[in-house]
């Protein structure tokens, strides 16, 4: 275990080596920023996950394809949440799994050390129950963090967390067996507010929802319905931990040609567009409709795991009001309603 005092002043200590991130509380939200031991008492290692996904460390919104990394500091990231560990499996896939490994990914992910923690409490919009998920770290993590009054119970899980705990031991001691205890009981109370969450609003999981898109993908009035107050901006495919589709682009200015990767969306009007204009998903009720059967078909039958981790981001991104989980009980129930909006 180790004490809040003695993690901040570890993290000052990472720091001298390493870009040291944590999570910081910005009105009602969370936001990852580079450690400031200043700014101490505005880093929360609990709550829920970030406004921000975790992704945009690894896969960057904007990124440059040239060679770079050898000038850039191993980053170290604390805080990040199990819905956004559970999205590795997705990227690591697209990004490591193929028969071409992408260089740019494997050097970010390799120079990641990530500090897991559990959360604390759930909001509204978080369903990762329902996604066979839950609210605490079970795997892709390094090191992993549990609040427990004013320490943290630490665990391990990689040689590149036992490192931080071998050059730093000091900071560490045993923790008793009742701290463990204490762990599971808090699991179990942020587990249980979860469930409520889901039962309440009736919230469908990955039993309920396997083979509902492909069943339903002809039901053409439904996805006009549920795709009625979208206006296209892409935000939920943005701020998506699995999302992962990209635009190349060539940019010119006076040091030479340079290439960028740059996220895309497919609920963008182009995003399928090919030469001759021709689009094969010109109409927007077919946009949403992909994602769906991305998320909820094709993952499930290619990777045996389904595209969403159950953060509500995109609930609480989406201007048009459209709240996946309704569209996914649209589709199991056969009942729907068109989004709310006014
Ligand atoms: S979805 Fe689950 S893991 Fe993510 S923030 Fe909410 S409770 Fe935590
Ligand atoms: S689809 Fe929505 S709820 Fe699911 S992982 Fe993506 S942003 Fe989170």
């Amino acid at each position: 275990m180790i004490s809040k005092k003695d993690l901040s002043d570890l993290f000052g200590r990472l720091a001298a080596k390493n870009r040291v991130v944590v999570p910081y509380v910005k009105g009602e939200r969370l936001h990852f920023g580079d450690f400031d031991p200043k700014k101490e008492d505005v880093i929360e290692l609990g709550g829920i996950r970030q406004s921000q996904p975790f992704k945009s460390f690894i896969n960057p919104a904007r990124e440059k394809m040239t060679p770079c990394g050898k000038d850039k500091k191993p980053l170290i990231i604390a805080g990040v949440k199990a819905c956004d560990l559970s999205s590795l499996v997705l990227q690591d896939f697209v990004f490591q799994g193929g028969d071409v490994e992408d260089p740019f990914y494997t050097e970010n992910r390799n120079n990641t050390t990530i500090i897991a923690v559990d959360c604390t409490y759930a909001k509204e919009t978080c369903f990762c129950i329902a996604m066979d998920g839950a609210p605490y770290p079970r795997k892709f993590f390094d090191l992993s963090l549990s609040a427990i009054d004013n320490h943290f119970l630490v665990e391990a899980a990689s040689p590149k967390g036992q490192k931080i705990v071998d050059d730093f031991r000091p900071f560490f001691k045993n923790p008793s067996l009742h701290m463990v205890d204490i762990r599971q009981t808090l699991r179990d109370r942020v587990s249980k507010q979860v469930q409520g969450f889901i039962d309440k609003r009736g919230t469908q999981n990955t039993s309920q929802i396997k083979g509902t898109v492909k069943k339903n993908y002809d039901l053409t009035e439904f996805w006009k319905d549920m795709a009625s107050t979208c206006v296209e901006c892409g935000a939920c495919n943005l701020v998506c931990p699995t999302c992962h589709c990209f635009l190349l682009s060539d940019e010119k200015d006076t040091s030479g040609a340079k290439r960028f990767r740059s996220w895309d969306a497919c609920l963008y009007g182009t995003f399928a567009r090919v030469a001759g204009n021709h689009n094969p998903r010109r109409h927007l009720h077919e946009r949403l409709r992909n994602r769906f059967d991305k998320k909820f078909e094709f993952f499930p039958e290619v990777l045996n795991y389904f595209a969403c981790t159950g953060c509500g981001r995109c609930i609480e991104a989406c201007p048009g009001d459209i709240d996946i989980r309704e569209v996914l009980k649209g589709l199991v129930v056969g009942k729907w309603s068109k989004p709310p909006h006014d």
